[in-house]
């Protein structure tokens, strides 16, 4: 039987850490940290992701601008807004919730954010650096899964680590990191074949396909660890891409859906806002 790798518990630490943090920063500098946070539209899923993450920076004490911009908002108020919020010398983070509609180019408008504001870590800059293991803004949930496969004390050297799913805000920059912890790194993806050979094989399996329960216990190797990162909508409430009640049996960790990656995303983004106000303190 598994243990439980709970995102909620751990972030919770993470988040009062970082209250204490901001409360030395106003004091330091005379200013809160300031996160501004862009909405476009009324998508469920990113509205109630946008309400989480403003109450997390409540709770630490970072204050929150937030955006909402109609659905059919024009590409020019976008981007002049995101320009206004990189010259404002108050504002430390600059977040655009995705998906944005369709109608707007999400890597034009990414583009104009400052990578020092990145608090994604989504920009060409701060993916490059990662890409080159230099200092950089890690990219949200992935950091928080390598925060929680550390807090297990496990040696991750020369583990193989199987991903499924290779989007650039899951799959390939958590391959990246799993590679930076000397991993040996598999990628697979919706034209892998014999996907269930690889997975097999899979001393840690991260999982991140937006298909409920698709990887079942007989895709899984004894003792595995098991990081679910689906957010799956069903009759029957979230769940993730892994069958977690019979996973769980084989697995040596496993994160449950709700309550594993997700809040450990969000803390990840408060934990870059605050680094982010740092450097721009010139800490
Ligand atoms: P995506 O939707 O952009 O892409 C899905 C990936 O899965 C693709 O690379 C595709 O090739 C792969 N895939 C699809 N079907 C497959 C199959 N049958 N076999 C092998 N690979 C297959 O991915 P995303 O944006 O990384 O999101 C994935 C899931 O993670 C979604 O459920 C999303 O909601 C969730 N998510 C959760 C968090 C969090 O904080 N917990 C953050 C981001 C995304």
């Amino acid at each position: 039987m598994a243990e439980l790798l709970d995102g909620k518990l751990l972030s919770t630490k993470i988040k009062e850490d970082l209250k204490l943090k901001a409360a030395e920063f106003e004091a330091k500098y005379c200013r809160k940290i300031t996160l501004a946070v862009i909405l476009v539209g009324e998508n469920p899923a990113s509205c109630v992701y946008v309400k989480n993450k403003i109450k997390a920076a409540e709770f630490i004490g970072i204050k929150s601008l937030s955006f909402s911009l109609p659905e059919n908002t024009e590409e020019k108020d976008v981007e002049d807004l995101i320009n206004n919020l990189a010259r404002d010398k108050s504002v430390d983070g600059i977040l655009v919730q995705l998906p944005l509609p369709k109608h707007l180019d999400e890597e034009k408008i990414l583009a104009l954010i400052p990578p020092e504001k990145d608090v994604d870590g989504f920009t060409a800059e701060n993916v490059g650096n990662a890409t080159l293991f230099k200092d950089c803004v890690n990219s949200c949930t992935p950091a928080g899964i390598m925060y929680m496969l550390k807090s297990i004390n496990v040696p991750l050297s020369g583990k193989h680590a199987v991903i499924i799913g290779r989007s650039n805000i899951v799959g390939k920059p958590i391959a990246l990191m799993l590679l930076k912890e000397n991993c040996t790194v598999t990628v697979c993806h919706s034209k892998t074949v014999d996907l269930k050979s690889i997975t097999k094989q899979a001393d840690i399996l991260v999982v991140a396909m937006g298909k409920a329960k698709f990887v079942t216990s007989d895709m899984v190797k004894d003792g595995a660890i098991v990081i679910d990162v689906g957010i799956n909508r069903t009759e029957t409430g979230l769940c993730g891409d892994v069958d977690f009640e019979t996973v769980k049996d084989k697995a040596s960790y496993i994160t449950p859906v709700p309550g594993g990656v997700g809040p450990m995303t969000i803390a990840m983004l408060m934990y870059n806002a605050y680094t982010c106000a740092l450097r721009r303190e010139n800490v």
